[in-house]
């Protein structure tokens, strides 16, 4: 059975889909069982979707990227 520390080893080659089925699905298992590993996942998913430019989160790294921007003009906007 998978630990947490496991995980940490498993966790880019699942993501990767390089995984054999076998530990797939036990590191599957594992996830369904601990909230703490699933958290982990989930982080390291939503770094990669922010780095990688086809994923669909991408989108919402650019609108967070325009609202700073308007925020930040809208700042200027006061000062002059
Ligand atoms: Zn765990």
């Amino acid at each position: 059975m998978y630990q947490c520390k496991d995980i940490a080893d498993e966790v880019n080659d699942y993501i990767d889909g390089d995984l054999p089925l076998g530990k797939r699905v036990g590191l599957f298992f594992h996830l369904l069982m601990c909230s703490c590993c699933r958290n982990y996942l989930q982080q390291i998913r939503s770094t990669i979707s922010i780095v990688t430019v086809s994923k669909p989160k991408e989108n919402d790294a650019t609108d967070t990227k325009v609202l700073a921007e308007k925020l930040h003009n809208l700042c200027k906007n006061h000062n002059h």
